[in-house]
């Protein structure tokens, strides 16, 4: 459907999927057209079209989004809210009116109810109450779904969703009052490395569930999703197997040396019990995943210590 050398406007380059996929669409023969928040700004709709309209790009992928982790999604819930409806807003309503092809548009595995039944099949979507942490991060990217869905309905467009567990991987953010809990640990261990601490604190009870999908895995799967995939229903993409935070602490504990003693701080909050997506409706499509946790998180460990900031 979108051979390389096409033209694919990555909307977030400089994130951690956005980085991801451009560099995964530049390493397979596609020409990627990116632009800095300060050169556009994807909130304003006419200029995004005006862009969109003087490149012609065969197909938009839209990365671009404010995400975070617990802490920040639920103490930061008007950002989260009003930045991601109005990056959707504009750029896919742009990328209709400058009539380009394709569009891929990244959401997450938080759409789904809180207590949906496990692993999360697409159906679940709008099934039930969603976890009161991430509601305004959520109820955004379950707007841009529906928006995609009225292109198509209207006018044909050949608008597609896929639906990410929780990523990690280089290009993530490590601070911790942003971060998501795979950087935020790989961080606090590193430094209690450092410092040589024997206590180290992971917030909530440590029983929530996770899946974790390396960036990469997840590049690949949005470039088999533009090659390969036109429909109404959003595309889950996960690894199919989680873990414990208890778990994913003893193994970012491992991979950053740390040998001294892992505690549970309970007045902070867990977010859903679980969250594990079915990915059959993406394996179908002849994707699945190639990096282990174990060995993504080392990868991602020594991308930070090499290259990272945040
Ligand atoms: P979520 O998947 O939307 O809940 O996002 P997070 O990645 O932020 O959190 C996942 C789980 O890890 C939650 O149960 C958090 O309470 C837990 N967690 C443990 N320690 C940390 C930490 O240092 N930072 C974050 N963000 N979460 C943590």
């Amino acid at each position: 459907m979108l051979p390389p050398p096409a033209r694919v406007f990555v909307a977030g380059h400089r994130g951690l999927v956005g980085s991801a996929v451009a560099r995964r669409l530049t390493d397979r023969g596609y020409h990627v057209l990116t632009r800095t928040r300060a050169e556009l700004d994807l909130r304003d709709g006419p200029a995004t079209e005006a862009y969109l309209r003087g490149t012609r790009p065969d197909a938009v992928v839209l990365a671009a989004a404010r995400v975070g982790g617990i802490l920040a999604n639920s103490t930061r819930p008007v950002e989260f809210l009003e930045d991601n409806l109005r990056i959707q807003l504009s750029v896919i309503s742009a990328a209709h009116g400058a009539g380009v092809r394709r569009l891929l548009f990244l959401g997450s595995s938080c759409i789904y109810p809180r207590l949906a039944p496990q692993p999360i099949r697409e159906e679940a979507l709008l099934t039930g109450a969603l976890e009161p942490t991430n509601e305004a991060y959520a109820i955004a990217k379950i707007a841009g779904i529906v928006q995609l869905r009225a292109y198509r309905r209207q006018f044909g467009a050949s608008f597609v969703a896929a639906m990410p567990t929780n990523l990690y991987g280089p290009g993530d953010t490590f601070d911790p009052h942003t971060a998501h809990v795979l950087p935020a640990l790989v961080r606090r261990f590193h430094e209690a490395v450092q410092e040589r601490r024997q206590v180290v604190e992971v917030w909530g009870s440590g029983t929530p569930r996770r899946e974790f999908l390396h960036v990469d895995d997840l590049a690949v799967a949005c470039e088999t999703l533009l090659r390969r995939y036109d429909g109404d229903e959003v595309v889950n993409v996960g690894c199919g197997q989680d873990l414990t935070i208890r778990e994913l602490a003893e193994l970012v504990a491992e991979a950053v040396g740390y040998r001294g003693r892992i505690t549970f701080d309970p007045s902070r909050p867990d977010g859903t019990p679980r969250k594990l997506l079915d990915v059959s409706r993406m394996t179908a499509l002849g994707w699945a995943p190639e990096i282990p946790l174990r060995q993504g998180i080392v990868d991602t460990y020594r991308w930070w210590l090499t290259t990272g900031t945040g």
